[in-house]
This record gives C-alpha cells, sequence and structure tokens, in this order.
C-alpha cells in the first residue's frame, strides 16, 4: 500500500464550503466560500481509508526514516497525500499517555489518563496542524505565511517556516503573550506585529491583510491545520488500541480542536476505524465562554464577549471554527462547560504537583473533568482521557504571578551550611 499522490501531486479531496455545500479544489488559498455567510471550508477524503490500511499507517513508528517518523505524516492518506517533496515535518506528534494516581483520586475518576501534547517540538498541539499547513504553503508556492495568535500558532509557525525556508509574520494582542511563546517566534525569526487590541482584533487583521497583501494564512480558518489536528484523535485512540473511552476533554478557544477532533472520530467510524463515539467535551474559561453560553442556548445563536482569563491560549471571544465545533459537540452527544480562573489555577496546581505539568489553558480540562464528576455528569467508573495542548514552561508568568506565593517557593540565602540548617529546619541527617 502506497496510495501516496507521489505522481500526480494532487490529492485526492475536495473542499467543501460547511454552509452550501459548494466544493473547491484544493488548492485555493482563501479558505472562506464565495457564498452570502462566507462559510469555511473543510476537507472531504473522496476515498475511504479501511481498517487495514489504519494499521498499516499506525506501523509506521518514531524509528521509522524520514517523515513517516511524524505522528501526523504516518496518517498522510488520510490527512493530506501531498507530495513529498512538500512535505515540512519536524517530525512531530507520537506523544504519551499518562497517567497519575494523585489526579485520579483529586478528580474522583478512576480511569483517567492525560495526553501530554506540550510534548510537540514547539511545545504544544499547534505543531500538529502547523506542519500541515506551512506544507500546503510550501505546494502552493507562498511567498509569506501568516497568523494571529495568542502565542502557541506563532511559535509553531514561527519554527516550521523557518524550516521550510519562507517568511513569517505573526499578529499578537500587544502585551498579551506569554514570554515562553514570544521568545520562541523571535528566536525562529518570524516578524512579530504586536497590535494594540485583543486577540479578535488581530484576526480580524490578519485576516483583512492577508486578502491585501497576498500572505498566506495559518489560524485554524485554514482547513489544513485541522487535518493535521486530527491526528490528536487517531494517535491516542491508537494507544488504547482502538478501545473508544466514554469521554474526551479538551479546551476550548478558537474552537479549531473541538472540530477537528469532531472530524477525526467521524471519519473513524465512517471508515470503521471504530465503533462508537466518544462524548466530546470542550471547556472554556468563565472569562471566555461563548461558545459556552451558546451551548446554553442549544446553539441557536453566539454572541461575541470581551474575553479575559487567565488562560491566555483561549483568551478569544469570537470563535472562527463556531459552525465546525457545534457539529462535533452535536455529533458526538458531546457537551461544552465552563471553569473559573481560581479553578484553572487549582487544576493547574494538581497538574504540575503531579510531576506532569502544563499550561494555564491545558489545565481547564482537569478542572472541568472535576466539575462534571461533582455534577453527577461523568460518573466515577467512565474512561476519560484529557489533553493536555501545552507545555509548563509557555507560560511562566502565571507560575511567578502570585508574588507571595513566588517568594515562598524560593528562599535566597548566603551560601553556608548555617543558612541551610535555618531555611530547612534541619540540624542533621533525618
Ligand atoms: C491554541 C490553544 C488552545 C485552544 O485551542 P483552539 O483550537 O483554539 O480551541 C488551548 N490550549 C493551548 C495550549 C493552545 O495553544
Ligand atoms: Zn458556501
Amino acid at each position: 500500500m502506497n496510495p501516496v499522490a507521489e505522481s500526480s501531486g494532487i490529492p485526492d479531496i475536495k473542499l467543501v464550503c460547511t454552509v452550501c455545500s459548494a466544493e473547491h479544489p484544493w488548492n485555493v488559498s482563501d479558505y472562506r466560500c464565495t457564498c452570502s455567510k462566507k462559510g469555511l471550508l473543510e476537507v472531504r477524503h473522496m476515498r475511504v481509508h479501511s481498517c487495514a490500511e489504519r494499521d498499516l499507517m499506525c506501523e509506521r513508528s518514531p524509528d521509522s526514516e524520514g517523515f513517516d517518523a511524524s505522528g501526523v505524516w504516518r496518517f498522510r492518506e488520510a490527512v493530506l497525500p501531498l507530495q513529498a517533496s512538500s512535505i515540512v515535518s519536524h517530525p512531530e506528534g507520537h506523544t504519551r499517555l499518562y497517567r497519575r494516581e494523585t489526579l485520579s483520586s483529586w478528580a474522583e475518576v478512576d480511569d483517567l489518563a492525560f495526553k501530554h501534547e506540550g510534548e510537540n517540538p514547539s511545545g504544544s498541539f499547534k505543531d500538529r496542524g502547523m506542519t500541515v499547513a506551512v506544507s500546503v504553503a510550501k505546494a502552493l508556492n507562498a511567498k509569506i505565511i501568516a497568523c494571529a495568535s495568542t502565542g502557541n500558532t506563532s511559535a509553531a509557525l514561527a519554527a516550521y517556516a523557518a524550516q521550510a525556508g519562507i517568511p513569517s509574520v505573526v499578529f499578537l494582542p500587544a502585551g498579551k503573550i506569554a514570554t515562553g511563546k514570544l521568545s520562541q517566534a523571535v528566536a525562529y525569526g518570524a516578524q512579530c506585529l504586536a497590535v494594540r487590541g485583543d486577540f479578535d482584533s488581530a484576526m480580524q487583521l490578519v485576516e483583512e491583510s492577508s486578502h491585501q497583501l497576498g500572505f498566506y494564512l495559518v489560524n485554524s480558518l485554514n482547513p489544513y491545520r485541522l487535518e493535521g489536528q486530527k491526528t490528536i484523535i487517531w494517535e491516542l485512540l491508537a494507544q488504547r488500541r482502538w478501545q473508544v473511552p466514554d469521554w474526551i476533554v479538551v479546551p476550548a478557544g478558537n474552537l479549531g480542536n473541538t472540530s477537528a477532533f469532531g472530524k477525526a472520530l467521524r471519519e473513524a467510524l465512517q471508515w470503521g476505524w471504530i465503533n462508537k463515539l466518544p462524548r466530546l467535551v470542550s471547556v472554556q474559561a468563565a472569562g471566555a465562554n461563548p461558545f459556552f453560553q451558546s451551548f446554553e442556548k442549544k446553539f441557536t445563536e453566539i454572541l461575541p464577549v470581551k474575553a479575559e482569563t487567565v488562560a491566555t491560549a483561549i483568551r478569544i471571544g469570537q470563535p472562527v471554527n463556531y459552525i465546525k465545533a457545534v457539529r462535533a459537540i452535536g455529533e458526538t452527544d458531546g457537551l461544552v462547560a465552563q471553569v473559573t480562573d481560581a479553578e484553572i489555577l487549582e487544576a493547574k496546581r494538581q497538574i504540575d504537583r503531579s510531576g506532569l505539568g502544563c499550561e494555564p489553558a491545558s489545565a481547564c480540562t482537569l478542572a472541568g473533568i472535576k466539575n462534571l464528576k461533582n455534577a453527577g455528569i461523568i460518573k466515577s467508573g467512565d474512561s476519560v482521557v484529557a489533553v493536555l495542548t501545552g507545555h509548563v514552561l509557555k507560560d511562566s508568568e502565571v507560575i511567578f504571578a502570585d508574588a507571595a506565593a513566588a517568594r515562598a517557593a524560593v528562599t535566597e540565602i548566603e551560601p553556608t551550611l548555617n543558612a541551610v540548617r535555618s531555611v530547612t529546619g534541619l540540624s542533621g541527617r533525618p
């Protein structure tokens, strides 16, 4: 089996409008339809990818040669069968699934696992989408690649664009980016524009600039990003030997992951890779909760909010992928939850103290699981997988935000044994 379109270079897919169903060729670079609703386009695979094919794809391991080693590109026939020469891969993916007794007992859920997407090359799941989007940019001969970002998208774009040798421009909400993320974008050589406004205004500006100036746009309205992010789900199902958990829980900002997860599950069911669906839970921060509010109104409308939360990665008030995400929640009998900043910080403390560690947005998962367990929606015997989206080092400001706690955790001392005795309270060996 090697159905990669090596020879023609034309992937066996179409782009379809999520609103009017109009079809567009794979190689357009504007991902809004021309219809009145300007619907987002989505990839449709024209070929069924059988279970046998699934198993062959899964045999491509991290020890393989070339991009077969990538957790994304090993699924390339079902992600995007691009010509090998276009593929820009670190490689990425192959993140691990963890269990921690302390976290299971804190949430009172026995069968609780964490897929740590912070283990990707730039420290967040954004690499999985970016490897695909930047590969398409290369195939389309893009001259400049751009995105708006709360931080991690810019870090991922900067890295993959650097590898591809294509210049990148990132639009960031001025003064609102975690230092870890901004330093990556700077180090990898992106042109960084600090926009005086919030993420949502940076998003509008990058869309307009892309239209007017011809940037290739790689925010999650780019359907190829979502194709890459599907592999989070396929990989975690493969790690569970295709045993579907009862729940999959993910933090939600621009709703790219929620949408990608829904698509990954829909396709897996259609192609016979799984025989039932897990329930998908999107967790928002209470201060940035337009999707949650819409869910409460049975998705009859969505109203933008002025977003404010400690979880910078999901500080988004006007999510672009709303329509796709509604479908994901609907088809999986899923739900949308919200958690307060205090709950996020407490859950993050638990995850950090378990030794796993994650950034604040990722901790929404555990906070949400605990609340849903307390509400009797998640049962103690249910199997639950939480997706930790980013690395603990991404957002160190949050760890030091509480000055008193930081002072208590770090004690400056004279370089003497007596000073060590004094701060530890030890006089000899315990
Ligand atoms: C981007 C990001 C999110 C939000 O994902 P969406 O696809 O925008 O909903 C959550 N956590 C982290 C760490 C992120 O970087
Ligand atoms: Zn349309």
